[in-house]
């Protein structure tokens, strides 16, 4: 063998996907010493008593444990690194950050089959499509052969090529597929599964349609980024609705895949992202690949290797797409850099935005957040001058203007199942003008609550100290904590009277008044339950796209990135909530939200309208977003964060637990945090002063799926202070013996209380 490995250790230290925070490591058996193990290569290994699929996270190591202790690697998967030296360093700082296990970061890097031991290779299928004469043949001539004539009358459905899995999941059979080549009708062709998207015309064009002309605002942001390709810089592009950010992202890209580069786009949700995914797909001939939980395992493992392979020009994808390989990314660009969605829930609880951030200094590559409603850390990092600010202050189409925005008091008025009576002749006069109406309310179901008449009883879950919603398609009582189903009652549990009345108004409710009152016009409702089937989003959007006057009903679904050309009038329910909610981060959630609603409306050339219904119609915050001043809005926010000690003017994290008993949470949290005080007393370790330290205390919902949750806060003026303190809080926690009796997880920067 080459002398290039001689003096290689034979061994290996391994990222494997168990919860504890460090690396393990194997010894290489005779038989693997003369390989070559390339660092982000998959090894399968032998861990307590199953096997376990890690990746090569070290070489030549000087083995932890005595080296007779050190079991042998079982198998090498890989020839080459699968994870690249970028994503490696990517997943140790995340792993840092975050003070999660790298093994655990290392595996969410990787698509399931790849975790699975799969090949990383790209798989060709076959793909079918009709011959000129099957075109032409008539499927009810095929008399004998039912199954034949159904396939034929499918594939004659179709333009383009049909993936024989697709068939096959139609009920057709491989003998089927050939019998119709072997009568001339059908032939195929091995393509990979996401060729149509990898046909697409001339290779060494980038543009496939030419780019819109810019105004003066737009040309100063794609110079200023697009001058700085190959330089490691983040910029914040705070452009109100319509403002053309997505032009100004496709001008931006087109220089980076011009030098040949790929480029990564983040979208806080691919279903509600089609439009700009359909707009990369028609400016560019290079490749745009989709990258979600929306793909089956086989499409993932595709769309991750022609990324790695650098087949994809341009990658779209939701949260975990951050994590993805490129065989060379010249630009991350993260649409929405607000959205709550970017920030993991469970698991490893990674801000997508803030890793694209650290990949592209990693990278030296620029980094453009782009909102109409930019995050307070983000607004921020653009004062402090971390991020440069580029602004869009003026919508992009010239005749289109932003809505008219009136605070509407509802103290006193008569409200007809939360909305005000006297809003119903305004939504008409605006459908029989040829407008479409959208009414956003933030909650689904029928109602909040259901109680009883007669003795105040109310529905709630046993599982949460929570209330369960009424739905009424399908008619049940469901909490949104813990999906807890059950039959409406048909008579009051407590008193057995009959007389029990929904309270509150949630989608189901609302669209059931609107078509009450709007009888001639339809009524579309936009929640996660009416979309919830596949394509079922596609079909209301074609409808409203139709721009037949409509009334739309829906929650922050409705939000979020569509276009509605044709709404005239936004009303919204309720902005109230914010005002009222535990949560720091509440007010500047309905100012997004708001500003976000209002933009949908009159986004054509009629000047749209939007009414707010809120019982706090002075309120001075609200008057800034009525008047489409976000920047103002933001600002005094920040201020009361800094007055708050507040992120982003303090940095937090949260340890949560949990367990059926609320005694073994309740000192698990006291135990771990006595373990730090107590470790913080010897001389070589210092706690700093600057952690300020708060609870144990009950979570906001304290019982939830029959667990009783309780956390405790940690905040601190320093990031390094707090990293060092949690840095310890983990060690104790790991050495804690009722950290096996409770799930504990630590949530830094959490975005949700
Ligand atoms: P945003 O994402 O900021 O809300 P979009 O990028 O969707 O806004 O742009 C809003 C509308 O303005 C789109 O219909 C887009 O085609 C149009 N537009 C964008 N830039 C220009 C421009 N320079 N000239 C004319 N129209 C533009
Ligand atoms: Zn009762
Ligand atoms: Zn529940």
């Amino acid at each position: 063998m080459s002398s290039l490995f001689e003096d290689d250790l034979p061994v290996i230290r391994v990222a494997l996907p168990v919860p504890l925070r460090r690396c393990f490591d194997y010894v290489l058996p005779p038989r693997l010493q003369n390989h070559y193990l390339p660092l982000g290569a998959r090894v399968r290994v032998p861990y307590r008593n199953k096997e376990l699929i890690g990746v090569i996270m070290q070489r030549q190591v000087v083995p932890e444990i005595e080296p007779e202790k050190l079991r042998p690697v079982s198998d090498l998967l890989d020839d080459g690194a699968l994870l690249s030296d970028d994503q490696l360093k990517l997943a140790q700082w995340l792993a840092r950050y975050c003070h999660a296990p790298v093994g655990e970061v290392v595996s969410l890097m990787l698509p399931p089959l790849l975790r699975q031991g799969g090949v990383a290779h790209i798989q060709e299928e076959a793909y079918w499509q009709l011959t000129l004469s099957g075109r032409q043949l008539d499927p009810a001539d095929m008399k004998r052969a039912t199954r034949q004539a159904a396939l034929l009358t499918e594939l004659q459905k179709h333009e383009q090529p049909v993936a024989a899995s697709v068939l096959r999941a139609l009920g057709f059979t491989q003998s089927q597929m050939t019998a119709l080549e072997d009568k001339g009708l059908a032939r195929y062709e091995m393509q990979t599964r996401q060729a149509p998207e990898l046909k697409q015309a001339p290779k060494r064009a980038v543009l496939a349609q030419l780019s819109l002309p810019l105004n003066d605002e737009q040309a100063h942001a794609v110079s200023h980024v697009s001058g700085l390709l190959h330089c490691n810089n983040t910029s914040l592009l705070q452009g109100v609705t319509g403002s053309g950010k997505t032009e100004v992202y496709l001008q931006i890209a087109e220089a980076a895949l011009k030098k040949g580069q790929q480029v990564l786009v983040l979208v806080p949700e691919i279903g509600l992202a089609p439009q700009t995914v359909e707009r990369f797909r028609q400016r560019f001939s290079v490749p745009v690949l989709t990258f979600h939980s929306g793909l089956n395992d086989k499409e993932r493992l595709d769309a991750w290797l022609l990324s790695r392979n650098g087949k994809a020009g341009v990658l779209i994808g939701t949260r975990s797409a951050v994590l993805t390989p490129f065989k060379d990314l010249g630009l991350i660009i993260v649409d929405e850099e607000h959205d709550a969605s970017y920030k993991q829930g469970d698991g490893v609880r990674y801000s997508a935005r803030d890793a694209a951030v650290v990949r592209g200094s990693m990278l030296s590559i620029p980094v453009l957040l782009g909102s109409a409603t930019p995050s307070l850390e983000s607004l921020y990092n653009a004062r402090e001058g971390r991020y440069s600010w580029l602004k869009l202050n003026q919508r992009a189409e010239k005749a289109s203007q932003l809505p008219e925005v009136y605070l509407h008091d509802i103290k006193t008025r008569r409200m007809q199942s939360g909305l005000d009576a006297g809003l119903i002749p305004v939504i008409s006069s605006h459908l029989e003008q040829g407008g479409q109406v959208l009414v956003f309310i933030n909650r689904r179901g029928f109602s909040p609550a259901l109680m009883c008449h007669e003795c105040g009883w109310l529905a709630q879950c046993e599982q949460c100290d929570a209330r369960m919603t009424l739905h009424k398609e399908p008619p049940r009582l469901h909490c949104h904590h813990c999906d807890n189903i059950q039959p409406i009652p048909k008579i009051c549990p407590n008193c057995f009277h009959a007389e029990l009345k929904p309270v509150g108004s949630g989608t189901e409710r609302t669209e059931e008044v609107l078509e009450q009152a709007f009888s001639d016009w339809p009524v579309y409702r936009i929640d996660r339950d009416s979309v919830s089937r596949k394509g079922a989003m596609e079909k209301v959007l074609a409808k409203i796209h139709t721009g037949e006057p409509c009334v739309l009903v829906g929650t922050q679904m409705l939000a979020k990135g569509h276009h509605f050309p044709e709404v005239s009038l936004v009303v919204v329910l309720d902005a109230d909530g914010g005002f009222y909610s535990a949560d720091f981060r509440g007010l500047e959630r309905m100012g997004q939200l708001l500003t976000q609603v209002a933009g949908r409306a009159g986004r054509a050339s009629r000047r749209g309208k939007v009414v707010v219904q809120t019982h706090h119609s002075e309120d001075e915050l609200l008057a800034l977003l009525a008047g489409h001043d976000y920047p103002e809005f933001s600002q005094r926010l920040l201020e009361q964060r800094e007055e708050g000690l507040l992120p982003p003017y303090t940095y937090m994290a949260l340890l949560r637990a949990e367990s059926h008993r609320v005694q073994d949470v309740d000192s698990f949290l006291q135990n771990v945090l006595q373990t730090t005080r107590t470790w913080g007393q010897q001389p070589d370790i210092q706690l700093s002063d600057e952690v300020e330290v708060t609870g144990p205390m009950p979570a906001p919902m304290e019982r939830r799926n029959g667990r009783y949750h309780m956390q405790v806060w940690l905040q601190s003026p320093r990031r390094a202070s707090l990293h060092s303190r949690l840095d310890l809080l983990v060690q104790a926690i790991e050495a804690e013996p009722l950290s096996r009796k409770v799930r504990w997880s630590l949530d830094v920067d959490p975005q949700e209380m």
